[in-house]
């Protein structure tokens, strides 16, 4: 396996990041690899499992022209600021040019200790990566930016939690690990040179049309808001709850970044929580809106100091980028949501019939994801299969509605259909599923079910006696409460 690398992060100063090497493992055993990724990226895909790739995977070898490192940065876990995060148990190796032209960074999650591991073991189990991989490539193949799994393997290590686990090692890919969490560093020791070095290097990587600007900052501010904003749209129009938005777990790139306890939510109803450490429901599926505001209000502040020296100028420059957010955030989401009732274009009146919609669903407890899927049918059904989750009697005016403004569009019913099937994804990754997946790996070494449950997400928009099992809610008895970190 060859990589051309050129490291551009490896170039930046001193205190962007700790010069480490990966832990060597005892028994490293291939389990995934991402052919599609691997043609994406421009490396051969038929290289990918030989021994000396899962050498490399596992951390036991450094690919020829990688510079290993641990990234440095903060983060406000939980509303809460911590000076010092960084990686403390991944390892950037380098970076790689695909063949368009797009940067990418080749990072091993889970290889072993770094100078900001704290008390940590650098390590990572192996439901947690096999999570974060299925989670990525289900998240791609819905058209979500995302950060994605190039191989997962086993050490043929145990990895002491509260018992000992089976311990892995996942190599992820991302356009890069620059996080709001990254700026608040440098912003929080008052390293103004470094701060500056950042967002310049940030600019070029990710929007070097700013490089010119008269006011690069804030203009980098209201992109990384305009990122954000989508991603956020992005994610509700198809129920997903990320579970620790902190703000080290925000990209710069707008990429959803770090899986841990995010799930999929399965009936309606906005205050869902999954993550077993989320007390206050901070980061419920209703939520996320609202807090990445309040994560960009953070990259707000800790940009302040290269912005314009008037105070009142930054001041007008970070709120115009705030309100950015909020116009694009509401525009994604009420576009989204409006292709997902079969609308070309929404208007801000439609916003109505969307909420409704929703408040029907929650009223009912429906499931999210198969009622919108069942709406794209009632074209031709009438609305037969939504009334397996709303009542005909409660839908039925709500129905009428729709039609009356589905007029509008003038569309033939074949084609209305289509439309909304292919924003109205028949399967996703449903959290029942997920957790039979990893403890079959887990418990029984079987990788079977992981296998056959990812070869599934990746025709999301798919609908066939063959998925079937993987579309349905759980039924009482097999509904999961909480999901983990993987720390
Ligand atoms: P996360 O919750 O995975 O986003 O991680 C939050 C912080 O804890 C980051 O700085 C991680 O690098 C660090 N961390 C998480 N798990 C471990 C571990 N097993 N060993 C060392 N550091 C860890
Ligand atoms: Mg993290």
């Amino acid at each position: 396996m060859r990589f051309q690398f050129d490291n551009s992060y490896a170039r930046l100063p001193k205190p962007f990041y700790a010069r480490v090497e990966p832990q060597p493992v005892n028994q490293p055993h291939g389990l995934q690899f991402n052919v599609d990724l691997a043609r994406r990226l421009g490396l051969d895909p038929e290289q990918l499992a030989t021994p000396e790739a899962v050498e490399l995977w596992s951390g036991n070898r450094l690919p020829d022209g990688a510079e290993p490192l641990a990234m440095a940065y903060a983060g406000h876990q939980f509303g809460a600021f911590v000076p010092q995060l960084g990686d403390g148990r991944a390892i950037l190796l380098g970076e790689i040019i695909a063949p368009d032209g797009t940067r990418f960074d080749i990072q091993l999650k889970g290889s072993g200790r770094t100078p900001f591991s704290r008390s940590g073991d650098g390590r990572a189990c192996l439901g947690p990566v096999l999570r974060e991989y299925l989670l990525g490539e289900a998240m791609h193949a819905l058209g979500i930016p995302t950060t994605r799994g190039l191989a997962a393997v086993a050490t043929g290590e145990p990895v002491y939690r509260e018992s000992p686990l089976p311990g892995a090692v996942l190599t992820r890919v991302a356009r890069s690990h620059v996080r709001v969490g990254t700026f608040e560093y440098f912003r929080a020791r008052q390293d103004l040179a470094s701060l500056q070095r950042l967002a310049d290097y940030v600019i070029e990587r990710h929007d070097p049309a700013l490089a010119h600007s008269d006011h690069p900052y804030s203009d980098l501010l209201v992109r990384v808001a305009e990122r954000q904003a989508e991603l956020i749209a992005a994610w509700l129009s198809v129920g997903f709850i990320h579970g620790v938005m902190n703000t080290d777990n925000m990209s710069i790139a707008g990429e959803t970044i770090d899986y841990g306890p995010c799930a999929f939510m399965d009936s309606y109803d906005p205050t869902t929580v999954f993550s077993s450490i989320d007390y206050r429901g901070r980061y419920a599926y209703g939520n996320q809106a609202r807090i990445a505001h309040w994560n960009l209000s953070s990259l707000a502040m800790s940009l302040r100091p290269l912005m314009e020296q008037s105070s009142d100028q930054a001041a007008a420059q970070i709120t115009a980028a705030l309100d950015r957010y909020q116009q694009a955030f509401d525009q994604g989401w009420l576009q989204r949501f409006g292709r997902k009732l079969g609308l070309s274009q929404a208007r801000e009146e439609d916003r109505a019939l969307i909420n409704d919609f929703l408040d029907m669903l929650y009223q009912q407890h429906a499931d999210f994801t198969n009622s919108f899927r069942a709406l794209g049918h009632a074209p031709e059904d009438q609305g037969a299969a939504l009334t397996r989750e709303v009542p005909a009697p409660e839908c039925a005016p709500w129905l009428e509605r729709w039609q009356a403004r589905l007029a509008e569009e003038a569309l033939p019913k074949t084609e209305l259909m289509q439309r909304m099937h292919q924003v109205n994804p028949a399967v996703i990754p449903r959290n029942h599923r997920v957790e039979q997946a990893l403890d079959a790996a887990v418990d029984d070494g079987d990788l079977e079910p992981f296998k056959q449950l990812l070869a599934i997400l990746q025709a999301p928009w798919e609908e066939h006696e063959a998925n079937a099992a993987w579309r349905a809610p759980p039924r009482p008895h097999e509904q999961v409460q909480y999901t983990f970190c993987g720390t």
